[in-house]
């Protein structure tokens, strides 16, 4: 049942106070990385979300969505893409900013890394206050693909990152394990 799977998965994901500055709780996913099954058991249930939405690219948000995402277009046989911190991919890039706390952050996509018609799943770890899914979003379209679907292992409701992505989602599935 998926209630099992979740706990199986929160079982080993460790809340670090005050990291990586004080008064923030940081979700360390690293223990759940580290356990074969844990990590067999959420591949394969994002792998089926991915299916499951008709997604025909996977998406992974710098740096853990990568771990994530990777794994997850190969066991759905699909392609990998990632979304990166600005400077980082060769190419012709399509960027977005958005803001952060303090000051503006940039993600970048290769602007020829989805074709006409490709459905895309965006998979991260945490949705926080939902700032970096909302400009990812907006980028994956920008290159004229459709998103299927946003993923995440995790989901910190009091920062009200749901809301946010409430508009740009549209018709896009917001799924959290
Ligand atoms: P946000 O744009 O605020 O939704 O932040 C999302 C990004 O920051 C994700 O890529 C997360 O990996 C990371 N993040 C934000 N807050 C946390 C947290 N408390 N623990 C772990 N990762 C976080």
């Amino acid at each position: 049942a998926p209630s099992d799977l979740r706990t199986l998965l929160l079982d080993r994901i460790e809340d670090v106070p005050d990291y990586p500055k004080p008064g923030v709780v940081f979700k360390d996913i690293t223990p759940l990385l580290a356990d074969s099954g844990a990590f067999t058991a959420l591949v394969d249930a994002l792998a089926e979300l991915a299916v499951r939405h008709g997604a025909t690219k996977v998406a992974g948000l710098e740096a853990r969505g990568f771990i994530l995402a990777a794994p997850v277009a190969v066991k759905a046989g699909l392609g990998f893409v990632p979304v990166r911190k600005e400077g980082k991919l060769p190419g012709v890039c399509l960027a977005q900013s958005y803001e952060l706390e303090y000051g503006n952050a940039v993600i970048e996509v290769k602007q020829d890394s989805f074709g006409a018609g490709d459905r895309v799943l965006v998979v991260d770890d945490v949705l926080a206050t939902g700032g970096t899914a909302e400009a990812s979003l907006a980028l994956i379209r920008r290159t004229g693909a459709e998103v299927a679907g946003l993923a995440v292992l995790l989901e910190l409701g009091f920062l009200g990152g749901r809301a946010r992505l409430e508009e740009s989602l549209g018709g896009a599935s917001l799924d959290v394990l």
